[in-house]
């Protein structure tokens, strides 16, 4: 089919705003120019769709917002988006890095690395399972990558379950609190994807002691599930919102704007 276009719409474009200084590594300087070694940033879709969701809940336009936004899935990130532009994003050259995930160990003393390998006798393709797929809230529960079981398994007493639990929402809070300084305040923090927009008790566990920010949840409508919703209560200086995250939306309005993009330069040319 060769009249029909092919696009395709990458998942750290949203990203590519970030300024030099948040995305580069503490490493040699070469290792980015040889091998572009940077920090990307993943699901730049959500992150965006969700972000302009909250902006039009406000009915605020995004250059007058600075907006977290939370993407709490088996796979997790958080952006600082300020006045519509991601400047800092957690997962990293690979979505390995930041939060603790479902499988993934987030970001991790560097160290580690070798001496697990030298300890443990592991090759390259062994340490690499076991960071993406062995590790997470799935490695310091040893019960489960999910979310809902690890909830059950907490309220029964399981003390490894909660501890999973606790690292996760540490971090999240960690992240909040960081890009909060990165922006120079905050109006609005958003949670999406399979915990962020399922998950009441986790919602809640973040965001007790962040009142601070000027910000209180509600505790009657954070019991929302899958519905995009404020979760603040009224007249809270900082929003919170749950928002059904649509990467789908966005892909097919980046693909429209590509392709009239195209045709119009066809027509034109
Ligand atoms: P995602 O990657 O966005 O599809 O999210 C999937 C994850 O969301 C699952 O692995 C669960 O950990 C989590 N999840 C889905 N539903 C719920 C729920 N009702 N309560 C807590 N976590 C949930």
């Amino acid at each position: 089919m060769p009249e029909v276009p092919q696009v395709a719409v990458f998942d750290t474009a949203f990203h590519q705003t970030m300024p030099k200084y948040a995305f580069l590594y503490g490493i040699p300087y070469e290792a980015y120019e040889k091998y572009g070694l940077r920090r990307y940033g993943f699901h730049g879709t959500s992150h965006k769709y969700v972000s302009q969701r909250a902006a039009e809940m406000m009915q605020q336009h995004m250059s007058n917002l600075r907006i977290i936004t939370c993407h709490l899935g088996n796979g997790s990130s958080i952006a600082a988006i300020k006045y519509g532009r991601s400047i800092d994003t957690s997962m990293g050259f690979t979505p390995l890095e930041g939060l603790v995930m479902g499988t993934r160990c987030g970001e991790i003393d560097a160290a580690i690395i070798p001496f697990l390998m030298k300890k443990e006798n592991m090759s390259i393709e062994q340490i690499d399972e076991y960071l993406n797929k062995k590790s997470g809230v799935l490695g310091i529960s040893g019960i489960s990558s999910d979310f809902r079981d690890l909830e059950v398994a907490a309220a029964q007493g399981n003390e490894r379950a909660q501890l999973a639990l606790d690292v996760f929402a540490h971090m999240v809070r960690k992240y909040i609190g960081s890009y909060v300084a990165v922006m120079g305040g905050v109006d609005a923090i958003v949670f999406t994807a399979g915990i962020g927009e399922n998950s009441p008790t986790m919602r809640s566990k973040i965001c007790t002691g962040l009142e601070y920010l000027g910000t209180r949840l509600d505790p009657e409508r954070n019991k929302v599930r899958g519905v995009a919703q404020r979760i603040s209560i009224d007249g809270a200086r900082v929003k919170i919102f749950v928002i059904p995250t649509n990467e789908e939306l966005v892909i097919a309005r980046d693909t429209k704007s590509i392709c009239s993009g195209l045709f119009w330069g066809a027509e034109n040319s």
